[in-house]
């Protein structure tokens, strides 16, 4: 919770100074409540959460004054509430051998961090793990799985640099299905600039991987860097477009992340935060709470 904290004290300390700013000795009317829905969308909250805390405040209380602290306990009380129903640890199909977990997002965004993260925590808990390397285009991609891979204790099935990713995909789901492994995590490209090119390319993986197993991927996990702001809720957006995004894990929220985008997607698209990177070490991973995300945040 510390490192969390931490992470969003700049959305949480601009939120509370801009707060203060606009409630300072005066009355809560039309004017003022603009402005109070103008700091909260600075804060990336987003639309719909801006208009409840207003529409909240609004009720009944034109004649009292109230304070930045009111505020951020409606605030933070609002936030649990848009979360907790999307906070929710990534559960394995305990029939699926092996659980496919494709897992898409931008370069950059912790991708090859996060797999390695997530298959230290299933080999802790007794599973079985394959990495599959199907950013094929990115020498540096490949190597990096293969150190986590090490790191972790799990196989990586790699090929060179310009192979066909869904090969990699299809030979992996192979090894997986013969060895009985639990789980497949498998990289992707994230060159988003070549929306059209990325998008055959996961979607042949997609199909080749149903050839095998009709089931998978039994999850597509999108992973999105909580510093980008906006911009992460458009890759959603893309994302569910082109690969059929089925979950999400939200990344660097210790460093200067902006935090309440995190809210604006939980409410805009309703996927559910199965955990949250808090730093680039493999222990750097926590599950995603509601109540320690809206106390983090409204400070
Ligand atoms: P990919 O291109 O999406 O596979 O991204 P990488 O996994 O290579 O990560 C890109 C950079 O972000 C690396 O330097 C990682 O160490 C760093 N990184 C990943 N997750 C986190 C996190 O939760 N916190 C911080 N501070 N850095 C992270």
């Amino acid at each position: 919770f510390a490192r969390l904290k931490a992470g969003v004290s700049r959305t949480s300390s601009a939120l509370g100074e801009n707060l203060t700013g606009v409630l300072t000795k005066r009355k809560l009317d039309e004017e003022t409540l603009d402005e109070l829905e103008e700091v909260l969308l600075k804060a990336d909250l987003g639309f719909a959460m801006a208009d409840r805390i207003r529409d909240r405040l609004s009720m009944g209380r034109h004649d009292k004054n109230i304070t930045a602290a009111d505020v951020r306990a409606v605030l933070a009380e609002e936030v649990a509430q848009v979360l907790e129903p999307v906070a929710k640890p990534l559960e394995l199909d305990a029939d699926a051998k092996p659980h496919v977990i494709l897992v898409v997002g931008v370069n950059g965004t912790g991708k090859t961090t996060t797999i390695g993260k997530l298959a230290h925590q299933f080999v802790k808990n007794g599973k079985t793990v394959l990495l599959a390397a199907g950013d094929t285009f990115r020498a540096a991609a490949i190597d990096q799985l293969k150190i986590w891979g090490g790191r972790v204790g799990a196989e990586v099935v790699a090929r060179d640099v310009g192979a066909d990713p869904a090969g990699v995909a299809f030979e992996a789901l192979e090894r997986a299905k013969e060895a009985g492994t639990d789980v497949l995590l498998i990289d992707t490209a994230g060159r988003l600039h070549n929306k059209g090119d990325l998008m055959a390319e996961l979607a042949k993986v997609v199909r080749v991987l149903k050839k095998f197993d009709p089931d998978a991927p039994h999850t597509v996990l999108l992973v999105l860097d909580a510093t980008t702001g906006q911009n992460a809720l458009s890759q959603v957006q893309t994302f569910r477009e082109i690969a059929g995004v089925t979950n999400l894990v939200v990344t660097k929220l210790d460093g200067s992340a902006r935090g309440g985008i995190v809210v604006a997607i939980a409410e805009k698209f309703g996927l559910p935060i199965n955990a949250i990177g808090v730093g680039e070490g493999i222990e750097d991973f926590e599950p995603f709470d509601a109540h320690d995300y809206a106390r983090a945040i409204a400070g």
